[in-house]
């Protein structure tokens, strides 16, 4: 089906826009992956979304930026509180996202797939990725509390951490990173004093902990007597208030005054005496046993998280370059009649559907418990989805700073915020360099790279349509090269392996890509006829994959021709497009 086209020149700014409306690509995924019995029903709701994320929450993330939350560590009388005080409008928006959101959907009862989470993720971060921090980690909390929380616990933290009003309800947050070091837990010096039972004493410092006055924090630490590095390590839940209703041993050091993020409360903290609940299983093996791996569980979905809160950024860049580029006249033309700027925002589109491909691939294998294929699929692909979207997150935020001239390097214009806050998707839940290790690890320690190839072939062997049939030869090259490197790797020395790790991950990325949005352009003509995915399929594969004699310099004006269809969704028809 296709959506018509999208006037740029009829807006006056991104901000006040149905985000939902505005984003055919938006609503082609959530056709492609949503079961089609849930297709109509979720309509209503990324419809409601969409005009409270780029009206309202949007509108209000402005200010917050300007105004961030401060700490009030003494009240008045000089006792210590550690108290986070937020701008009114940042806790307007917390509880527009606890109580119309996916959350909301869940807690009164309806089954949110994966994929249409991710949407709402998506939609949200266009607005404020420092938001999506704030309210996104009570899932994976959740997740970990009843999966491992011994029963009391659970009875006391599930009804909160699933409540449908705000007031009521605990949020999450997840503090492991320590002033020795991040990517490398093995270093954690946190220590965890068993008390009785179930109940822990905790004492030590975490260094950047994000949505510190969450009310129910995961940690790791170190139980007394547990063997050094990652062995030895355990994990914990945390609440904001003791059992009794005292406030629990966290002290507030200091928030970070970070370069953007700016809505979300980073800091550094100490456990003193802290109370804390293991997060252990009831068999009968060292407290501390696989801690690590259920930390690592959330952070995976976290990861992904990322992918998509930098996707949002790249979307949201485009948006506000299409429009400004639709506004803005030099030398007597609009600047979206420049060849040049034409060629930017093709270029934008492309890189935006590419990620987006990767990113609602994965979400659509997150979740599939007892699917061993799928599992390993997903265990490849979050690292892929947050490797590609994190750096193309920063490099479009930068793109669409420039479409602004001078004034997108201004404040109060809406792209320096967006490329300030770009830049955490390559740090936070990893580095570049960590996810590109983790990608080696799944290839290396669980053979995950045979569940994508296999996957890709078959996206390629779908895409059999006479317009895609060069890209798909030019893809099918790329993904047996991707096969070579893996196998070369797979024959070295773990040196070698790290070397290679990041050249790796963008064959791989690159191959995912293609082969998605070929199979995304068959699925299009066979249902519409529309030939406009076939059209950014083909011009990525040429792009991404295939090297032009001259540096590209020929006579070829594809990308001027293809403009109205990539960028502003007019129809194409597949006689436009010539059968290579
Ligand atoms: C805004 C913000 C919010 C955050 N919020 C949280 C939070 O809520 N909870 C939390 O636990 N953490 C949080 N973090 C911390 C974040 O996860 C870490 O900063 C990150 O994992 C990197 O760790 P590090 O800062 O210690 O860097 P380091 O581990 O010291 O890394 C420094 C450099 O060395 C590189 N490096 C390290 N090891 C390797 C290797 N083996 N091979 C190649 N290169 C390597 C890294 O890529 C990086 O470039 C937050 C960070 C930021 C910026």
């Amino acid at each position: 089906m296709s959506y018509g086209p999208i006037e740029y020149e009829r807006f006056d700014s991104a901000i006040g826009l149905n985000w939902y409306l505005v984003d055919p690509n938006l609503r082609f995924l959530m056709d492609r992956y949503l079961p089609p019995e849930r297709r109509h029903w979720a309509e209503e709701h990324l419809v409601r979304w969409g005009a409270l994320c780029g009206e309202t929450i949007a509108r209000r993330s402005e200010v917050v930026d300007k105004s961030p939350p401060r700490l009030e560590r003494y009240d008045p009388w000089g006792q210590e509180v550690c108290r986070v005080v937020h701008h009114p409008d940042a806790l307007a928006n917390k509880r527009d996202v606890w109580e119309q959101g996916p959350h909301s959907l869940q807690a009164r009862g309806e089954d949110v797939p994966p994929v249409l989470g991710a949407a709402f993720t998506y939609m949200l971060s266009q607005a404020d990725t420092g938001l999506v921090c704030a309210t996104g980690m009570t899932g994976g909390v959740a997740d970990l509390v009843s999966r491992y929380a011994p029963p009391e616990v659970k009875a006391r933290f599930m009804p909160r951490l699933l409540a449908a009003s705000f007031e009521e309800g605990w949020d999450g947050a997840m503090f492991m990173t320590e002033v020795d070091g991040g990517s490398d837990l093995s270093r954690i010096a946190t220590t965890a004093r068993q008390v009785d039972g179930d109940r822990w004493l905790l004492n030590g410092s975490k260094w950047f902990c994000s949505n510190v006055d969450a009310r129910a924090i995961v940690t790791l630490a170190r139980p007394e007597g547990a063997p050094e590095g990652l062995k030895g390590i355990a994990l914990f839940l945390v609440p904001a208030v003791r059992a009794d209703g005292s406030r629990n041993g966290i002290v507030i050091k200091r928030i970070k005054d970070k370069l953007g993020t700016r809505s979300v409360p980073t800091a550094e903290i100490d456990f003193v005496d802290a109370e804390a609940y293991i997060l252990s299983s009831p068999r009968a093996e060292a407290p501390e046993a696989r801690g690590l791996n259920r930390m690592m569980s959330m952070v995976n979905g976290s990861r992904l998280g990322v992918a998509n809160m930098a996707l949002g950024i790249m979307r949201r860049s485009f948006l506000e370059a299409a429009i400004y580029a639709a506004h803005r006249r030099a030398f007597g033309r609009r600047l979206d009649e420049l060849p040049l700027v034409k060629e930017t925002l093709v270029d934008m589109a492309l890189e935006v559907e590419a990620a987006a491909a990767l990113v609602f691939e994965t979400y659509s294998h997150s979740g599939r418990r007892g699917d061993e294929e799928s599992r390993r699929l997903y265990r490849i692909l979050v690292p892929l989805a947050k490797f590609r979207a994190a750096r193309k997150g920063l490099e479009l935020a930068s793109q669409g700073l420039e479409m602004m001239g001078g004034n997108g390097y201004i404040e109060n214009f809406p792209m320096a915020r967006q490329l300030r806050d770009a830049q955490c998707h390559t740090i936070w839940e990893g580095t570049e360099n960590i996810i590109a290790l983790d990608t080696v690890r799944a290839i290396v320690r669980e053979g995950a790279h045979e569940a994508l190839f296999s996957r890709l072939e078959s996206a390629l062997e779908r895409a059999a349509q006479p317009p895609l049939r060069r890209a798909r030869d030019v893809a099918a090259g790329a993904l047996t090269q991707a096969r070579e490197a893996v196998s070369f790797l797979l024959n070295a020395d773990d040196e070698l392996r790290q070397l290679h790790a990041r050249r790796l991950s963008a064959l791989l990325a690159d191959a995912a890509q293609a082969a998605l949005l070929l199979e995304e352009a068959a699925q299009e003509m066979k249902q519409s006829g529309s030939a406009r995915k076939a059209a950014v399929a083909r011009l990525f594969v040429r792009r991404r994959l295939q090297s032009a004699p001259l540096g590209g310099i020929d006579g070829d004006r594809t990308v001027l021709r293809l403009f109205p269809a990539i960028v502003r969704h007019e129809p194409l028809e597949a006689s436009a497009l010539d059968s290579g």
